[in-house]
């Protein structure tokens, strides 16, 4: 029996673990669940799945969890503030943590679950994106393991010969030449750019083959995505720049894929349904029940693949520029990301500016050197997003 803690317990993901982790009773205790906004969801999830805590932001929404629990007969302990989830995922108790919060938010507990050296499932990119060395250094010295999440290089650990241990960061063993991460392309993948300046957040979230959150539904669709998936790859895996590719594949069936010496290429395949890899990271190594239909290739018939559009999604090509930096890119390109796309999201900034306000923050900051410890990071991410706030007043929609 695994006790878990699911960071992000109301999102996407944390829906998607809760799922899996409820086909398998004999297999999971939920621990603590955490969760920023929609309380009466956590509420709820608290009342199914009876952790032995739940951390919320501050003090007024406790009040109204505990209101909601006590009103259900739940014995969940409510705690609140930032620093609680921290220690739900440092526990001792804890085997498990998944790391399910969006944005740079998520970097605090996902330090202090690899600090204590739990087996972390990370779905949380823009973590490691933020912190990628500093979070690698954690991780060997707290003894932690990682599981990707996110569904490409979940894909990529599944391609791996020799299957690696599972145990600190993946790498990737000796003959690998290439990895090569797929793309939906995202909904305006045949868009021209002067149809894309235009568009709506309703219009951005409505991904063709994922159901996700509203940010990486629009990192999605801008290609940003995949840029900070380049960025993650790098760090799990410790492959340079130029071994990473991208290649768009709208079907969303092949996860991605890794080339060897030899020629040879492994794909992994599946439904796009998120609890494919959580339940392969949670049943690691052994393979569980995701509650996943059956991938039916007569019915898809055909997949097709072609080249990403570095001029229409610039985004694409600025994470490529900002890997290949070994910089403070990666971190600032995140911020100004999160403040760009939440910009949009309120129809304060026009789709395509996206991408002029994270050039625009790279090219004052994305030179300076990495940041060493996690103050630097948190330092240099605010200087990041007070940058992209002002750039936005220039931009406003
Ligand atoms: P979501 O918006 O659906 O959920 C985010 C969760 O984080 C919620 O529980 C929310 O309460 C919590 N949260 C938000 N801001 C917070 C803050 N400041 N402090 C504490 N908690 C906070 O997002 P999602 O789609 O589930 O994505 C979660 C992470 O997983 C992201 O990093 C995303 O890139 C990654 N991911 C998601 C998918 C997917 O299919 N949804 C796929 C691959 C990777
Ligand atoms: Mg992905």
């Amino acid at each position: 029996m695994r006790s878990i803690t699911i960071l992000g317990a109301t999102g996407s993901i944390g829906g998607s673990t809760l799922d899996v982790v409820a086909r398998h009773p004999d297999r999971f205790r939920v621990h603590a669940l955490t969760a920023h906004r929609r309380i009466d969801e956590l509420a709820r999830l608290c009342v199914a799945h009876r952790p032995r805590f739940a951390v919320v932001p501050d003090a007024q929404a406790g009040d109204t969890l505990r209101t909601h629990l006590a009103a259900a007969d739940c014995p969940t302990v409510v705690l609140q503030g930032a620093s609680a989830l921290d220690v739900v995922a440092a526990d001792p108790e804890v085997d498990v943590v998944m790391a399910a919060i969006v944005g740079a938010a998520g970097l605090a507990p996902s330090i202090a679950a690899a600090r204590a050296g739990k087996q972390i499932l990370l779905a949380n990119k823009e973590a490691l994106v933020s912190a990628g060395p500093l979070f690698v250094r954690v991780c060997q010295e707290g003894g932690a393991s990682v599981l990707p999440i996110d569904s490409e290089h979940n894909a990529v650990f599944q391609c791996l010969t020799p299957m690696p241990s599972g145990q600190g960061l993946p790498g990737v063993p000796n003959g690998v030449s290439r990895i090569l991460l797929t793309a939906s392309g995202g909904p305006f993948r045949q868009r021209s750019m002067a149809d894309m300046a235009d568009v709506t957040p309703q219009q951005a979230c409505a991904h063709p083959n994922w159901s996700m959150g509203r940010k990486i539904s629009v990192d999605s669709a801008t290609l940003m995505n995949k840029g900070l998936e380049l960025i993650e790859a790098h760090f799990l895996f410790g492959i340079p720049a130029e071994r990473l590719d991208v290649v768009v594949h709208p079907q969303s069936i092949i996860h991605s894929l890794v080339e060897y010496e030899d020629g040879s290429m492994l794909a992994q395949l599946g439904n796009p349904d998120m609890r494919v890899p959580i339940a392969h990271a949670l049943g690691f190594p052994e393979r569980i029940a995701s509650g996943v239909e059956r991938l039916d290739l007569a019915r898809i018939g055909q997949l097709h693949f072609e080249a990403p559009d570095p001029v229409r999604f610039p985004c694409l090509r600025l994470a490529f520029d900002a890997l290949g930096a070994g910089s403070a890119a990666p971190c600032v390109l995140n911020a100004a990301n999160e403040i760009a796309v939440d910009a949009f999201l309120h129809e304060r900034l026009a789709f395509t500016n996206i991408a002029t306000v994270n050039d625009l923050v790279l090219q004052s900051l994305g030179a300076e050197p990495p940041p060493a410890g996690i103050d630097e990071v948190f330092a240099l991410d605010e200087r990041a997003r007070t940058l992209a706030r002002r750039h936005l007043l220039r931009y406003a929609a």
